[in-house]
Order: structure tokens, then sequence, then C-alpha cells
């Protein structure tokens, strides 16, 4: 198959994020799908091991920057969302049952929960609540699409949202919706190595018909006129600062507020797409709803305005990760890479290859003890090339190491790590003095500048990923 005709899907599965769906569980002649039903993704090791590694890197980021990290529960009691006005308006999406006759409902958003957080807090420390309050969750949420929707993990019924709550005073609701902007750029160019490009990327804000306001549109024309300044000042700004275009489309809010989303063209196999990055949502509903706005005039003060603004950076890992696998050709980022590093022993058949094997097998042990994903494969010369090709075209490890008779002779090791924004292998030659480990791991530092830069360290959560090479 010529790589220009994989799909996310493919990607997804040579790199063990997830279970073929399709494939068949040995000895039961029924498919992965029929045991977790449909839209429904198993991520496998490998996914397990970048679900893991990015969730903790996006903790971490948003803590640095002012957020609260938050995890609220996978089921709620339905008053929660009879209260939001979900049950109302959301009600088909949703999957509800029944305990001891009571209805329940499986989380479809993690905003009321996030609400219920911020009130309580609000009852229990009063004034020394700073506003803005920004909780952030690395939020799983289920809802129901038609099956005939559901496609890979671009569309599916269980995903994980980036997702986080702002609640702003009015006149710092520009500032907020700035610095969210930021925080998507930074995200995407540091830890996702993408450039965004001004030419490509636009903001599309989404605004309200003003004649239809208290009938379509919910809220008082105060509060949308000034959501929508808000939103429109931060535009220009992002505009003057970064170069981004942006463009507004009328009676296109949704009727709960205004809201901003980042959109970039990608080409793909020679057609254009649109790719939704992050998004920037006010929302005039669920605060008249929870009485936010009431609680928040007793607690600040009579004259005390807030916006609850609803944002994501990525909107869902999933999603995020679909359309990025396609758009890098299943090259993921070194930390979130299912395999960091293949260390691959090249034999000759003759005295040398007890020593290549000795160091090739010593550099890949110490990689796992100190922290990596890495694989081990011992092979002969004659085959290699078929080897490398394989492993290169399949689980694509971030970074091959090659020990072979030269290399062991020498005193070094062959390191060849991915470069995203060259978009391919260069080679390193790294002596081997000291640790063996330690040489490589140093000479590839680089590749985790990004990481540390926005989480303050690199996660390090470790294995032995031999079986899959
Ligand atoms: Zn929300």
């Amino acid at each position: 198959m010529k790589p220009a005709n994989k799909t996310h899907i493919d990607y997804a599965y040579e790199l063990d994020l997830v279970v073929k769906p399709d494939s068949r569980v040995p000895l039961f002649e029924r498919e992965y799908a029929a045991f977790t039903g449909a839209g429904v993704p198993l991520f496998s090791i490998g996914g397990g091991y970048y679900r893991y590694a990015l969730i903790d890197i996006l903790a971490r980021f948003h803590a640095r920057r002012g957020y609260y990290v938050a995890e609220t529960p996978m089921i709620a009691s339905s008053l929660l969302y009879q209260v939001s006005g979900h049950l109302d308006f959301f009600r088909k999406n949703m999957f509800i049952f029944q305990i001891e006759g009571h209805d329940y409902a499986i989380k479809p958003m993690n905003c009321p929960y996030h609400i219920l957080i911020f009130l309580s807090h609000l009852a229990r420390y009063r004034q020394k609540v700073r506003l803005p309050f920004k909780i952030f969750e690395a939020g799983r949420v289920h809802r129901y699409e038609p099956s005939g929707s559901l496609y890979g993990l671009l569309r599916v019924r269980a995903f994980t949202q980036d997702d986080a709550h702002i609640i702003t005073r009015e006149e710092e609701a520009t500032d907020a919706i700035i610095g969210v902007f930021e925080e998507m750029k930074l995200l995407l160019e540091k830890i996702f190595h993408m450039d965004l490009d001004p030419g490509k990327v636009e903001l599309r804000l989404s605004l309200s018909d003003k004649s239809k306001i208290g009938e379509e549109f919910m809220g008082t024309l105060h509060e949308w006129e000034t959501a929508e300044s808000a939103l429109e000042e931060a535009a220009k700004s992002i505009r003057d600062k970064y170069g981004f275009n942006y463009y507004s489309e009328e009676g296109e809010a949704a009727f709960y507020g205004p809201k901003i989303d980042v959109v970039m063209r990608i080409e793909e196999s020679g057609i254009e797409k649109e790719w939704q990055l992050g998004t920037i949502q006010f929302d005039f509903n669920l605060p008249r709803r929870f009485r936010v706005y009431d609680m928040v005039r007793e607690v600040y003060g009579e004259d005390t305005r807030v916006f609850i603004i609803h944002r994501a950076l990525m909107g869902s890992i999933e999603r995020f990760l679909s359309v990025y696998l396609d758009y890098m050709k299943g090259r993921l980022p070194f930390t979130l890479a299912p395999l960091q590093f293949a260390v691959i022993a090249i034999k000759t058949g003759g005295d040398s290859d007890e020593e290549i094997s000795t160091i090739a097998r010593r550099i890949h042990e110490e990689l796992v003890k100190m922290g990596f994903r890495s694989g081990l494969l011992e092979t002969t010369k004659t085959s290699l090339s078929g080897e490398v090709r394989r492993i290169e075209s399949t689980i694509k490890p971030a970074v091959t190491v090659y020990i072979g008779a030269r290399e062991a002779r020498e005193g070094y090791a062959t390191v060849r790590p991915f470069i995203h924004s060259e978009r391919r292998r260069v080679s390193k030659r790294v002596p081997l003095s000291g640790g063996y480990a330690a040489s490589i791991v140093e000479a590839v530092k680089d590749l985790e500048d990004g990481v540390v830069e926005l989480a303050g360290y690199a996660p390090r959560i470790p294995g032995d990923l031999s079986h899959l090479l």
C-alpha cells in the first residue's frame, strides 16, 4: 500500500494506538466493535501511553497558566442535566439509564459539573475566589451519534475534550479570549510541531442576528453586545499581533451565545479541507440556570457582571488525533509517540555479533530504566533494509538507534531522530561514553524542548515495547 493512501485509521492501528474495530477477536468470530459497541474506540497499549502523556502535559500546561484542574464523574443524576437544560435541548444525544427508579445520564458535557465546583468555591471561600476563575479538565464524555455518521476516531460516541471554562468579569473578557488563542498557538506549535501559517489559519466569529435577540437568541441585548464586541476586539488584536485574519458570520451563533472557531486549511491527498482547531464559546444559558449571576452579585457586589466561556484548544483528543495522524502521516511527537526509541542491533554473522548484541541490549534496558518507551530488535544485515522499511512504515519510532559492527568497533551509535519541522529523519553519530543511553538521550534532548517549556517537565512513562517491532 502506498503511504499516501493510508487513512488515520491505518496509522492508528499500525502505531498500536487503537485496536482495529473491524478485526476479529481470535477464537470468537466476532469483531472487536461487537464487544465495545460502535463508535467507542478501544485504545490499545500505545494509545494508553499517548493519552496519559498528553493529559499529563495538558494538566501541567493549564495549571501553569492559572487554570485549576478538575476531574468530574462519568455519570450524573438527571437533575444536573435537567437544571442545565441539556435534557431539553440535547436529550437525543444523551445516554440515559435508570437505577432504583431514578434517571441518570452518562456525562455528555463537563460544563455543569464545572459550574457546581465554581459555586461550591464561591460559597466556601467567598471573595477570596479570584476572577477570572479558570477550570480545566481532560473530560471524557459520551454522546449518541447515529451509527451511520461514525467514522474512525473522527466521529465517535466516546471522546475526551481538552475542556475548560472561564468565568470572567465582562471587562476582562477580551484578555481572556486572547489568552486562550495564545494557549492554543503555544500548544500546537510547541507540543505538536504544527506550523500555524497566517495564510492558512483564520478565525471564524459566529454572531447573533440582533433583530432576533430574545427570540432565537437567548439573553439580553447587553450580554450579546458586550460579548460580541469582546470577541471582535480580541480577533482584531490577534490579527494585528499574529497576522491571522478573521471573518464574521451573522446569525450563525448558537442560541446561548456567540463564539470564535480557529480554522486551519490543510491539504490531504490533493483535496483542501478545513481543520477546526480551538473554539471559544460564550454561554448565557448556564449562568442563568445555575443562578451564577445571582451568586456572583451576592459575593462580589451588585455591579459585578460575568461571562461564562467554554473553550477547547484541540477540541477532543480523539478527533484531533485523527486529523493530526493524516496531517503528519502518522508521525507523533517524541513525548507522545508510543515507541520513543527503536534500538536495532545489526549482526553480521561475524565475531563482533556478541558485542553488538550486548551494547544494543544495554542501551535498550537503560532507556527503559530512564523512563522511556523502547523496543529492541536484533537482526542480520541481509534483512536490514526490509526490517527498517517495515518499522519505519508502521510503528514509526520517534528515534531509531543502530548498532552495527562499525559502531561497536569505534564506540558510537547511529541515532536517527525524526524532525517534525523538516518532516524527515536526520542522522547523528553519538559517541557512547559513560552511560550509553544517557549520551543518546542527550543527543535528542531538543525533541522535548517544547514540552518542557510548556509543562515544566516531560512525562516519563516507560515501557519495553520490543514485541511491537
Ligand atoms: Zn462547556
